[in-house]
Parts: C-alpha cells; sequence; structure tokens
C-alpha cells in the first residue's frame, strides 16, 4: 500500500542552512549548539542536514529517537535532554553519552548502571531559574552537586535551564545569571571545572541578539529555530533563517456548497465541544483527508490565504473555499507550527517526503 496523502514535505537544503546559520552565528559568540531532533521523531534525512550544517552534538528527549540517531551512524555525542524515567536508565546508559538531570536517585542509578559496563555518563544538572519545568531550584543546587560529586561512573559536566516551554517565561539576562553564578559557586567549593553551561533552546537566541547573555554561558540546545526557523515563546520567525522549511500537502475529498450553518439540533461535537457555527449563508467547502488524529489543527494556516479552515473532526479538516477553484481531488497546501509539526511528524498516517 502506498498512500501518498496527507504528506510533508521538508525541504531539507532550507534546514542544512538554518543550521550553518545558527552554528555560525552561536559559534562567533562562543555559543555551541546541540542539534535537537524530537521536533522531527530523529528522522535521518533531517539530522543528516543538522550534522552537514555544523552540529557536532545531538540531543533528544525519547530514548526510541536516540535509538535512531545512533542507528544514522552519527559519530558525536548524543544526549537525552528529558531527565530520565528511573526506568529507562540501563537503555538510556547503553544509548547515550550524556543526560539533563534533576534527581538524586536517578543519577546515583546512572552512576550505577555506568560504572557496571564500564562507561562514564555526562550529567548535566537542570536548574530551575523560574520557568518551573523540571530543575533544581537553585538554592538546592550546592547541596546536590555534594550529593553526586564522587559517584563513580558519571561526570557532572555542566549545568543546565530551560524556559518559556512551560510556565512561558522569557530568557533573560538575570535567568541565565542564575547559573553561571552557581557554577562559579560549586567550581569554588568543591574544586572542579565545569565544562557545560547551557542556557535555553531556540527562545534564548534573542538573548544573543540583544547582548544580554550572561557571560560564561556556552550551550544553546536548538530545535525550532533550525528546523521551521521560528520562535514560538517570542512569537516571531528567527532574523537570518528560512521559513516554511515544511509544507503539508491534503486531497481534498469532498468540495460541495452546503449552508454554513448546521441544520437540527445542536449538541456536542466528537471531543465534547460545543460547536460555534456563523450563519454567512450558503459557502464552497472542501474536506481533506485529515483529521485530528493526525494534527493539532490550530497550528495550520492555509497556503492559499482566501481559504479558511472552518474546523475538523478526527479524520475531516473543513475549508471555506468559496473564493476558490478548488475540485474534489485537488491537493490543498498548509504552513504549520512547531505544534502541528510535532503531531504530523509523529502520526504515522502521514507520509513524510524529503526534497532537496
Ligand atoms: C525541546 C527542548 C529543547 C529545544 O527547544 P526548541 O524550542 O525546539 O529549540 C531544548 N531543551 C529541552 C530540555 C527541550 O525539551
Amino acid at each position: 500500500m502506498r498512500l501518498r496523502y496527507p504528506c510533508v514535505e521538508i525541504d531539507i537544503n532550507k534546514i542544512r542552512k538554518n543550521t550553518r546559520y545558527l552554528v555560525d552565528y552561536c559559534g562567533n559568540k562562543g555559543i555551541e549548539v546541540m542539534g535537537i531532533t524530537k521536533g522531527v521523531c530523529a528522522l535521518t534525512e533531517v539530522v543528516n542536514a543538522m550534522v552537514e550544517g555544523g552540529i557536532k552534538k545531538l540531543g533528544d528527549s525519547r530514548l526510541q529517537n536516540i535509538a535512531v540517531l545512533r542507528e544514522s551512524g552519527f559519530m558525536g555525542l548524543i544526549y537525552l535532554i528529558r531527565i530520565p524515567m528511573l526506568s529507562e536508565i540501563r537503555d538510556l546508559v547503553n544509548l547515550a553519552d550524556g543526560s539533563f538531570n534533576s534527581e538524586v536517585d536517578a543519577v546515583k542509578m546512572l552512576s550505577q548502571e555506568a560504572s557496571t559496563i564500564g562507561k562514564v555518563h555526562k550529567v548535566i544538572l537542570m536548574v530551575d531559574v523560574g520557568d518551573l519545568r523540571e530543575g533544581i531550584m537553585p538554592e538546592d543546587v550546592l547541596n546536590v552537586v555534594g550529593q553526586i560529586i564522587n559517584l563513580p561512573g558519571i561526570v557532572l559536566e555542566g549545568l543546565g535551564t530551560n524556559v518559556g516551554c512551560y510556565g512561558g517565561v522569557l530568557a533573560s539576562y538575570e535567568n541565565t545569571k542564575i547559573l553561571v553564578d552557581l557554577a562559579v559557586e560549586i567550581e569554588d567549593r568543591y574544586g572542579i571545572k565545569l565544562k557545560t553551561l547551557s542556557g535555553g533552546n531556540t527562545a534564548a537566541l534573542t538573548l544573543l541578539e540583544k547582548s544580554e547573555l550572561a557571560s560564561g554561558i556556552n550551550q544553546f540546545r536548538i530545535g525550532e529555530g533550525i528546523i521551521l526557523g521560528t520562535d514560538a515563546t517570542n512569537f516571531r520567525k528567527v532574523p537570518g533563517t528560512c521559513q516554511n522549511t515544511m509544507k503539508l500537502k491534503t486531497e481534498a475529498i469532498e468540495v460541495k456548497v452546503k449552508p454554513s450553518y448546521p441544520i437540527g439540533e445542536i449538541g456536542r461535537d466528537a471531543f465534547g465541544n460545543i460547536p460555534m457555527h456563523k450563519d454567512e449563508g450558503p459557502i464552497k467547502r472542501a474536506i481533506v483527508a485529515l483529521g485530528k488524529q493526525d494534527c493539532r489543527i490550530e497550528g495550520l494556516t492555509p497556503v492559499d490565504k482566501s481559504m479558511k479552515i472552518l474546523g475538523a473532526s478526527s479524520d475531516h479538516l473543513l475549508i471555506n473555499v468559496t473564493k476558490c477553484p478548488i475540485k474534489v481531488g485537488d491537493i490543498i497546501e498548509f504552513d504549520m507550527t512547531y505544534g502541528a509539526m510535532l503531531s504530523l511528524m509523529t502520526s504515522k498516517y502521514v507520509n513524510k517526503i524529503v526534497i532537496d
């Protein structure tokens, strides 16, 4: 069975260029870029484009993706960037070179598993500087370091932090400075050198542009900025990168003029919501073969600006095409946000096509 639509068409040449641009831009300011591959489920062609663009370290939040990265033949270091489940630590030590952590119990287990197989696993401790997702609260960091510093089988490579993704907190001089100050304290207290201060994700690029990054930060973990050239947290395009790296193509399975207001008593839709419809009289409606099972629909924008998305159910996406010469069988294209891309790349019902 070889179904062609829906498909995501990925222009890996643009992704290669975005990578090259961001690796150079950050590199010139003393920041190494860890390429984050979760957004494309570690799709090999995209990963290769990142590597050709100059990425030397890769990170992903899922061990399944890290297994794919290993099989791609990548020779550099690979990190798990989501703090690990205790139940995955044995596999983690086998598959990855390092990981981001915030729990002493997890680091102790990493130590044990790594020692058993004669490996040294790199640990970056996550510090919560205010976004309130993962991380050790700053006042507890010195104590945690004391508990793990002498464990065998691990090395404390550095500190990391993440903002923007949950609490929506913006990266700032103040919150990156917390990391740098803690590193200095740790180095003084324990007489060690921390190699890596991983200061943020795509959203932290604004700090470099405004020269507001605390000096001492030497790594960013970048996914969205490379893959889509966008920065969802700051709601902007990343300067110097190309957008439109990916396009969603769907096929119209019904095109008919129908009323814009449903006929009959209105209950709830398939997802339990009460639908709101505006009566605009008869409109030409297209259904394309794609639905909420495949995609976070709110993140789609029709390339043809005269089309308007009306809504979706599990398998049907409805579009007002009154102003377009669309007929059944035609292909309708969409741009996507990071959220829509995540869902599309993860759906097995959506083809991924790479163009170069
Ligand atoms: C997803 C993720 C990133 C990458 O974020 P982008 O916004 O895609 O650059 C970095 N760090 C962590 C911990 C993440 O989970």
